[in-house]
């Protein structure tokens, strides 16, 4: 069996529409999950000279990482139809 390098370039993985929407979807809810985490501070936050610990600072970096690709994968994305946005 051959192995790839380390740096050997990943193949493209490729969603259909739908399942493109429903992880952007996912992101939101990643995203949103890590905030509300991130919000509540604990001992260790207190403690910590930055403010936060490590743990709720990796909550706010993953909730980073979350949104950019969201942004991203939001891009790639037809615009939803008008009636998505009416109540
Ligand atoms: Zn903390």
């Amino acid at each position: 069996m051959r192995r790839r390098g380390r740096h050997a370039p990943r193949p493209t993985i490729r969603l259909t529409e739908a399942q493109a929407a429903t992880a952007l979807k996912a992101l939101v809810d990643a995203e949103n999950y890590r905030r509300v985490r991130a919000d509540r501070w604990c001992g260790s936050c207190e403690q910590h000279p930055a403010g936060a610990c490590e743990d709720h600072l990796n909550d706010l970096d993953l909730a980073d990482e979350f949104r950019a690709l969201a942004v991203e994968l939001g891009r790639a994305l037809p615009a939803p139809p008008v009636q998505e946005f009416l109540p």
